[in-house]
């Protein structure tokens, strides 16, 4: 049975921990470096990308997951996730850093503020409809040839990627985590 972390720093942690034991997958919460060691993948949720990328740093958490992410250690970044794991960060704060393995550009907020959260039915190749929750979401407004796009969401301003997947780096502007709809999750635990 696979083991899969989840970080668990800040954010919806608990979600995911659910969505990942429903699926037969033992899952880990990783606050310490420690806990990183013995995994076969890791989901980094949803949150406050600043805070998240705050927390990496204290924890002692950033160099060491860095390592692994470059030796090629399956991720999943949903949301402030997503972000965190970009190349580049539009409308971050100034000293915002990310570990940089997906060749996106996401605009943070770009779906508009907590206000405008929305929900939506995106459809994911190979998959069907899945229902989107977006919360102050990232919006993917660039990427690279090398990134693979499993789904496009269309909210008012052309088709912007919304799952996408750069070999072992997978990131998701919505929240698969917050509906019962394990599909999401499970491309990434299939992958394993
Ligand atoms: N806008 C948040 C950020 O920049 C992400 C929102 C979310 O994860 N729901 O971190």
């Amino acid at each position: 049975m696979p083991r899969v972390g989840v970080l668990a720093l800040q954010g919806d942690v608990r979600e995911h921990v659910s969505a990942l034991e429903h699926l037969g997958v033992t899952a880990v919460t990783v606050r310490t470096p420690e806990q990183l060691e013995g995994l076969d993948g890791l989901v980094m949720p949803g949150g406050e990308s600043t805070t998240i990328a705050h927390l990496l740093v204290t924890s002692g958490l950033r160099p060491l997951l860095q390592e692994k992410l470059d030796e090629g250690f399956k991720v999943f970044g949903t949301c402030a996730g997503l972000i965190m794991l970009s190349h580049d960060i539009l409308d971050g704060r100034k000293d915002q850093w990310s570990f940089d393995k997906l060749a996106v550009g996401v605009r943070r907020n770009g779906y508009g503020r907590q206000i405008a959260s929305f929900e939506s039915p995106v459809e994911v190749k190979g998959l069907g409809v899945v229902a989107g929750v977006f919360i102050r979401a990232p919006k993917i407004v660039s990427y690279a040839n090398e990134v693979e796009v499993l789904a496009t969401l269309n909210h008012g301003d052309g088709e912007h990627p919304v799952l996408v997947r750069q070999g072992n780096v997978w990131g998701c502007s919505f929240h698969p985590e917050l509906t019962s709809d394990l599909r999401v999750h499970q491309l990434f635990t299939d992958s394993l």
